[in-house]
């Protein structure tokens, strides 16, 4: 008997992530060179390899922070693609102001928090983004808030957060929990009873988080995610799958599969955060079906 691999429905590139690479992509295909992106497009270090090879590269930093070195007239034939975490209004500006072509690959998801940001900025309402603040998302994000914006991921930081009096707006970063979103936005109620709440978790990272339960609900003893050591996504994944009380595996790629470890399952539950590329994921899916069970499963961990 071999191990019952099942395989979440929505693993892998959500659709803002695919669109970013996509775009990226067809300027390669029309010849563009080199397609600079304004740091790493995907927190997958195999796909960006394999961009790599395909005339896509990374320039800048993670957070989308540092001052490029782009010369115009070098890199006429050039184009500089934003990734789908966005950017902040003064880096698009800054991005602009390089001479050289420009795509704005920002999720439309994103685009969408950024939009009600900024709708209520100008209305003079203080945000609150719940997300983490290194992450270039809520970076970009607070480019939005006129000054008046503060990352938190915890009822201390709302506990730390002045008197914002009675205009406050709370949003996430897309990427986060939503139970964990529920819990902190009626915390943050009770000390600003005005505050307009929008959940802003996108479709897809809530599609991938319910598939945690969908898999529990199927029987599987164990996780593997499949993503990026790097990728926040991937790590919440993990972390989800970890509060089942399931032993859960964050691995990269196949190669990280122990045999003998993972033969103590007889049904696996596979996912795999938002940048890990299908071939991965396929790979990983193929090498977990072709173990053998060994003896009872583990116990949780
Ligand atoms: S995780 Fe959601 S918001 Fe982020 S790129 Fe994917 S679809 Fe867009």
């Amino acid at each position: 008997m071999l191990m019952k691999v099942i395989r979440a429905q929505n693993a892998g590139f959500c659709w803002g992530v695919e669109r970013a690479i996509d775009i990226a992509r067809d300027f390669a295909k029309k010849g563009k060179r080199p397609v600079y992106t304004d740091g790493p497009l995907i927190h997958n270090s195999q796909m960006m390899e394999r961009l790599e090879g395909e005339g896509i590269r990374e320039v800048g930093d993670y957070q989308s922070r540092a001052d490029l070195t782009i010369d115009a007239e070098e890199d006429a034939n050039s184009v500089l693609v934003v990734r789908a975490h966005g950017i902040s209004p003064e880096r698009r500006k800054y991005l602009k102001s390089l001479g050289i072509e420009f795509r704005d690959a920002t999720c439309p998801d994103v685009g969408i928090v950024a939009g009600k940001i900024r709708l209520h900025a100008k209305k003079g309402y203080h945000t609150v983004i719940y997300g983490d603040a290194r992450h270039p998302e809520a970076i970009g994000l607070m480019g939005y808030t006129e000054g008046r914006g503060h990352v938190i991921s915890s009822k201390e930081d709302i506990d730390a957060l002045p008197d914002l009096g009675e205009q406050v707006t709370m949003v996430s970063q897309t990427t986060m929990f939503t139970e964990d979103f529920q819990e902190l936005a009626d915390y943050l109620r009770e000390r600003f009873p005005q505050a307009l709440i929008f959940d802003t978790i996108c479709g897809a990272t809530k599609d991938r988080q319910g598939d945690i339960a969908v898999l529990m609900d199927h029987g599987v003893e164990a996780y593997v995610v499949i993503g990026g050591h790097h990728s926040a996504n991937t790590r919440k994944l993990a972390m989800l799958a970890r509060r089942t009380g399931k032993p859960t595996f964050h691995i990269e790629t196949a190669k990280e599969i122990d045999p003998v470890e993972m033969g103590s399952f007889r049904c696996v539950g596979v996912t795999a955060g938002a940048s890990t590329p299908e071939f991965l994921i396929s790979e990983v899916c193929n090498r977990l079906a072709e173990i053998s069970p060994q003896a009872a499963p583990a116990s949780a961990q």
